[in-house]
């Protein structure tokens, strides 16, 4: 029998850079300076719910490594949110500036809430309160925020005004992710998916398959895996299955995406209006070439990784495949590409907002593209060639690349 798996990502995140650290030749101090975040923040936020009653809401800020420069990460809205998995987050996003070379290291924050059943009301007054909880370990050249699951750009806009207000002049590179007209960037909305979609194309081509004779399942509705399944379907893909929190819905002849996209609520959910629905595991399990998680973290694992029946997998998703999955997929030859690279495309556009505020001056969404597509290459090529040349798998190649730039500049600091 097999032994259960730990499914906390925090340990399985401490694993493997411990494995990196081994492979790279770093002394166990680095690792334990590594392992753990630099700081983490917990906080109360008391907020006036519309029955008027107050409820006391939990949130985090963790800012895992700064050697490099300021840290940037995320904000997630979420029920499950806890303080291990904060952690595990602000260690990934470290990982992930390093792979896509960002001059930040990695932070992130989490309130524990369902914004599904929060009012408009409810969700600016928590909004604003998180931000007046953290602002003393935030700033644009300190810690920068950007959205995460269930957060979006008019949650970044309430939140740059708050923060705005608390220092008392405007500060639109405090948080990415903004509406544009408060100074977001072109592209920022869809960059994780266009990160995606060309981590997809390299793989491909490593395969020698074209987009347009590929099949894909996706697992996620929301930001990433609606534009995911957008521009899919506009470059000739055809998206068999794709999924929400409710169930999934699978067609080897392709779904029609147009259709899905426009009946979606805010939240990406759409199932609900099939009658004939599968579940979120059984559609991970159909057939494809590539399978795209852009949900959750933990949904393949040691029970479901021998019935994958997809050649590729590329993690839109932060964290969707355990330490034992990969190595079974690995084993039976299927290419992952790891979330740490796969999704960095939100970061990096993340990265022009700031740059674009600090500068006061604006690209085009062209420009963006380009020089997306550009970074997004180059750091799939560096990890695909530790990959081969230290015959390491994907997810390890990539903690190999990030770990080195961290411990670099942790050194240089002299902190190590
Ligand atoms: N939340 C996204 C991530 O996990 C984006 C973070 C950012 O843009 O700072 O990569």
């Amino acid at each position: 029998m097999i032994a259960i798996e730990n499914l906390n990502v925090l340990d399985s995140t401490q694993i493997i850079i411990g494995e990196a650290i081994k492979k790279l030749g770093y002394s166990t101090e680095m690792y334990e300076l590594l392992k753990e975040p630099l700081r983490v923040l917990h906080v109360r936020i008391p907020i006036q719910m519309d029955n008027q009653k107050v409820r006391i809401f939990t949130g985090y800020r963790a800012q895992h490594n700064d050697s490099i420069g300021p840290t940037k990460g995320g904000i997630r809205f979420h029920p499950d949110v806890n303080e291990d998995e904060v952690k595990a987050l602000s260690i990934w996003m470290s990982l992930k500036c390093g792979i896509v070379d960002l001059p930040f290291g990695g932070g992130k924050g989490g309130v524990i809430c369902d914004p599904r059943e929060m009012s408009f009301g409810e969700l600016e007054r928590l909004s604003r309160g998180y931000v007046r909880a953290i602002s003393q370990i935030v700033g644009p050249n300190k810690d920068i925020p950007a959205p995460d699951v269930m957060t979006n750009s008019q949650i970044m806009a309430w939140m740059m005004d708050e923060y705005s207000r608390i220092r008392e002049f405007d500060s639109p590179g405090f948080i990415t992710g903004k509406p544009i007209v408060l100074g977001g960037s072109q592209g920022r909305e869809t960059a994780t998916a266009q990160g995606v979609i060309i981590m997809i194309k390299q793989a491909l081509k490593i395969r020698g398959k074209n987009l347009n004779e590929a099949s894909v399942v996706i697992q996620g509705f929301g930001n990433a895996g609606s534009y995911l399944a957008q521009f899919l379907h506009e470059s000739g893909a055809k998206v068999v299955g794709i999924s929400d929190v409710y169930g999934a819905i699978y067609d080897e002849d392709g779904l029609d995406i147009p259709s899905l996209l426009d009946r979606r609520d805010s939240f990406g959910t759409v199932t609900k209006l099939f009658s004939k629905t599968i579940t979120n595991q059984q559609v991970l399990e159909q057939k494809c070439d590539i399978l795209v998680p852009a949900a959750i973290e933990n949904q393949i694992t040691q029970e479901n990784a021998a019935k994958i029946q997809a050649g590729i997998i590329v993690e839109a998703a932060n964290g969707p495949t355990t330490i034992e999955a990969t190595n079974i997929l690995t084993d039976r030859g299927v290419l992952i590409v790891p979330d740490i690279l796969a999704n960095a495309g939100g970061v990096v556009v993340s990265y022009f907002e700031w740059v674009q505020n600090n500068q006061g001056y604006y690209w085009s969404e062209a420009e963006i593209e380009s020089k997306l597509q550009d970074r997004m290459e180059k750091a799939f090529d560096n990890v695909y060639n530790v990959h081969e040349t230290r015959g390491v798998n994907m997810r390890l190649a990539a903690y190999m690349v990030g770990v080195r730039k961290m411990a670099e500049a942790s050194h240089l600091r002299g902190w190590i």
